[in-house]
């Protein structure tokens, strides 16, 4: 899940220089020693709203990992916000420590104290290790939450949203790769078949794809197979196998040194977070191999999209879905930016996003 290089670790020393590196406005760092609680909330931008960003809380080995991890994921926050064309900003937090050992009412409700304080300039949500219902402790202490169930008014699961938006971003790169954006009879390997693969092989197998599926999990795979008509494939066959699409719905860093020259896909689209283990270098292994990859911050933005619905208030699933039709054409778009100035799509993506938030930085003039 933490897959730091040891280089990208922030040092004391260098908590400035990663700051304005990284272009982060404010850091803040969370103690409580009634509960045990260690978190770190970061905002990276606010040009285009709040900060809005999971909290993931994980056994990090050192406060250093965590630091570079709150970075790292905030700044991600800010360019899947604006490239959704949302109108908030990135932000994360991260809390240090084992969830089963000190979630609690009382610190999850310590943590939301401390969301408060921030009044609005950061609003929280699930990630690893956090469940709805540490959402609604933190939402006794603050209003700057989301993530909360569709009984208290909130989105609920975003899965579904995140499958959806996955689908349509696959189907955008079918039309670019094929011509046609249809996925009958196409060879779709998904590889993890939890929240999202399984929404996600639900409309492949509506189009008629042929879908192979890989999992760690026996039970998953028997009730998709079952369900979808789809075919088991061994975890480690998985990147050997002729097919047309391979959608990553799993881990992060599949698209690597060992994995890139065994595929034999024509596209790489799938929900997973992080999937290229280094950015660059495996964005242009990819192009090398003439595999169109649709980046993964754009393709799964359902789920944000989902929160973001949430926070707009009155949340509405099919104005939720009704966003998320829009990854088609950010997909297409990428894509023909990505061609057009040869750059990876990945940078063709952080670029576009770059630029929204240029452009409107510039439209908010004040009073
Ligand atoms: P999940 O935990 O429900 O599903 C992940 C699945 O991957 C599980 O079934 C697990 O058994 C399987 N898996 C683990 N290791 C594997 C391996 N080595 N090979 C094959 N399968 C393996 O998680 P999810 O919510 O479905 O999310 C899937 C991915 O999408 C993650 O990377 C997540 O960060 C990303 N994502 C999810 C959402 C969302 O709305 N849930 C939004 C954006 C991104």
């Amino acid at each position: 899940m933490i897959d730091i290089q040891e280089s990208e670790l922030v040092t004391e020393a260098s908590v400035f220089d990663k700051l304005s590196e990284k272009g982060h406005e404010q850091v803040v760092f969370c103690h409580d020693e009634a509960t045990g609680l260690k978190a770190i909330i970061a905002i990276h931008n606010t040009v285009l709203g709040p900060a809005l960003g999971g909290t993931r809380m994980w056994n990090y080995s050192t406060e250093q990992e965590a630091l570079t991890d709150v970075l790292r994921l905030s700044r991600g926050m800010t360019f899947k916000a604006a490239i959704s064309g949302l109108n908030i900003g990135g932000g994360k937090a991260v809390i240090i420590g084992d969830a089963a050992k000190l979630k609690s009412e009382a610190f999850m409700r310590r943590f939301g104290k401390f969301v408060d304080s921030l009044g609005g300039r950061y609003i929280t949500a699930e990630d690893v290790n956090m469940k709805t219902r540490d959402m609604e402790y933190i939402h006794m202490e603050t209003k700057h939450v989301t993530g909360l169930p569709e009984s208290m008014g909130g989105g609920g699961d975003p899965s579904p949203v995140t499958a959806f938006g996955s689908y349509l971003g696959m189907k955008a790169m079918a039309k670019k790769v094929y011509g046609s954006e249809s996925l009958n009879n196409k060879v779709i390997t998904v590889q993890g078949v939890g929240q999202v693969g399984m929404y996600l092989v639900e409309h492949l197998a509506k189009e008629g794809a042929k879908i192979f599926i890989t999992d760690i999990s026996e039970e998953k795979l028997k009730n998709v197979a079952g369900k979808f008509g789809a075919t088991v494939v061994d975890e480690d066959k998985i990147y050997d196998l002729d097919m047309d699409i391979y959608a990553p719905c799993a881990l992060g860093a599949t698209l690597n040194d060992d994995s890139i020259p065994r595929l034999k896909c024509s596209i790489v689209a799938g929900a997973a977070n992080n999937q290229l283990a280094h950015e660059k270098k495996h964005g242009y292994m990819l192009i090398e191999r003439g595999i169109a990859y649709a980046p993964d911050f754009v393709i799964n933005a359902g789920g944000l999209i989902n929160v973001y619905n949430e926070y707009l208030g009155g949340y509405n699933r099919n104005r939720a879905y009704t966003h998320a039709e829009k990854i088609y054409d950010s997909i297409l778009n990428i894509a023909h930016e990505s061609q057009e100035h040869e750059i990876s799509p990945q940078e063709a993506a952080i670029k576009l996003a770059k630029k929204r938030i240029e452009d409107i930085g510039k439209v908010k003039l004040p009073y």
